[in-house]
């Protein structure tokens, strides 16, 4: 092994002592285990994580009964497939069966058999990069695909054929441009021509396992680069159709913009604004939007006169379009929502000109908006790809406008609908008086002590108010 991945793997043992002692609780007790997959890979890019991966000879219940007792936690992700999950400390390891997967090309799930040696276990694997493997606790290294140069040269290839590895799992091709995305890396050239050739046997692939791929790749670093490969392959043509269907409007003699190249550049200038979300990021729900926000494009356009072409209601069809393609997919109904939502919404702004709108017009912007009016700022920023630099600078200087009524309008409001803890009526009865100038005094006085404390819930209020009943009589 090269110097530099030997110290890697020394570092990152040094970093996990748990890496080594699971290693020697296995070996005591007769049975082989290796660090494997994704950790093996990404320490060898430098890159680390709180998840480990081991495989090993040992069946379910014996992974089972040598975790507990030692890690902190145990439990079972699918003792059916093989795998036990666990933490110790800040570590979560998931240490799986050897396999040797047996597969019937016209089913949806892989049958899982369990093999008897480490080289077995890693031929069945995905790719050259993602099989390499550490034994514990000899940490000897297994790499018996060439995953190391692959690494170095940032490439994605198969263990065997590719055309055998997909066919014994389709889902491989979308892993293949997932990987791409995450990583930057290039598949081999035999990757993606017979990525090509076997797109279409996607579709027997359920759609939770491509709908998990499809999320991975567009909350990558660059989606970007896993999308073009779907849809350059013909994946797309099965997963998501609109996408490529956006190309197909390119068109030289009328003039208007290839709306596929415009949708990526949203998405990239929507991940450059992501960090403004309060929620955590990468936000998959405003990347997704920013890709599909124009779906409803080529079904409304529409030549009018020589030049002139519009595609009236394209948020409301893209919205359409977009929650029937999410629940295809097994999308969650709030994400289904969330992402139609804001498409419905990415053309509101432009009926705001220079600040045209009234008050009323801000406010129902905001309501319609409801929980997604943060998604729908940093989407409807990107939407702006236009090379004029005056015509950009004088969009984003409005929605800042907007934004900034937005603020004020909703400060406004907050004190407007500040109240005091007890209304009227409750002061009289609370008092035992009727109505009359002691009701509004008391009224002032809560609301100024609302105003000084914050909410003060009723018991207090009540209090606070025969205090100063008793004190003022
Ligand atoms: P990450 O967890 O960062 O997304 P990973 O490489 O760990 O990346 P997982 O999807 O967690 O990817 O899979 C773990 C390992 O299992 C992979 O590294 C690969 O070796 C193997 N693997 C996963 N899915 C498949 C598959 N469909 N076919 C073959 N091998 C697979
Ligand atoms: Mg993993």
């Amino acid at each position: 092994m090269p110097a530099a991945q030997r110290r890697a793997v020394q570092a990152l043992l040094e970093l996990a002592p748990v890496v080594d002692e699971l290693g020697h609780r296995f070996a005591d007790a007769g049975h082989e285990i290796a660090l494997v997959g994704g950790p093996v890979r990404d320490i060898l890019l430098g890159r680390g994580s709180k998840d480990l991966d081991f495989t090993t000879s040992a069946h379910p219940d014996v992974i089972e009964r040598l975790l507990s007792g030692w890690a902190d936690h145990v439990w079972d992700i699918g003792k059916a497939f093989g795998t036990i999950g666990s933490r110790k400390g800040e570590w979560v390891l998931e240490v799986t069966t050897y396999r040797s997967e047996t597969y019937d090309p016209t089913s949806r799930k892989p049958e899982v058999s369990y093999g008897d040696s480490l080289e077995g276990d890693l031929a069945r694997r995905d790719f050259a990069m993602n099989a390499m493997a550490v034994r514990l606790p000899s940490r000897q290294f297994v790499d018996p695909h060439g995953g190391m140069e692959d690494v170095a040269h940032q490439r994605i290839r198969t263990p065997g054929t590719p055309e055998d590895s997909f066919s014994d799992d389709p889902l491989r091709m979308m892993r293949a441009a997932r990987f791409a995305a995450q990583l930057g890396f290039t598949p081999d050239p035999a990757v993606v021509t017979a990525m090509t050739a076997m797109a279409d046997r996607i579709t027997i692939v359920s759609a939770e396992r491509v709908r998990d791929e499809l999320e991975k790749l567009i909350c990558a670093d660059h989606p970007r680069i896993g999308l073009d490969l779907l849809v350059s392959t013909g994946l797309a043509e099965h997963v998501l159709p609109e996408l490529p269907a956006l190309r197909l409007m390119k068109d030289e003699h009328h003039r208007h913009k290839d709306v596929y190249e415009h949708s990526l550049t949203v998405l990239d200038q929507a991940i450059d604004l992501e960090s403004r979300l309060s929620v955590e990021t990468p936000d998959f729900v405003v990347r997704f939007a920013a890709l599909i926000h124009d779906i409803g494009k080529p079904k409304t356009l529409k030549f009018e006169g020589a030049r002139k072409v519009t595609f009236h209601h394209h948020d409301v069809v893209g919205a359409k379009l977009a929650r029937k393609r999410m629940k295809a997919l097994r999308f969650s109904n709030e994400q289904i929502e969330q992402v139609s939502k804001l498409i419905e919404l990415h053309l509101r702004f432009h009926g705001y000109g220079d600040g045209e709108w009234t008050d009323s017009a801000v406010r129902r912007y905001v309501r319609d908006a409801g929980d997604q009016l943060e998604r729908l700022h940093i989407l409807t920023r990107a939407d702006c790809t236009t090379r004029n630099r005056r015509k950009a600078d004088s969009l984003r200087a409005a929605y800042d406008d907007l934004e900034t009524r937005i603020e004020r309008l909703q400060e406004q409001e907050e004190l407007d609908a500040l109240r005091p803890d007890l209304d009227g009526n409750q002061i009289m009865q609370i008092l035992a008086i009727g109505p009359g100038r002691e009701v509004g005094e008391a009224y002032k006085f809560l609301m100024e002590l609302r105003l000084d404390q914050g909410p003060l819930g009723e018991d207090r209020a009540r209090e606070e108010l025969l205090n100063w009943w008793s004190q003022r009589s």
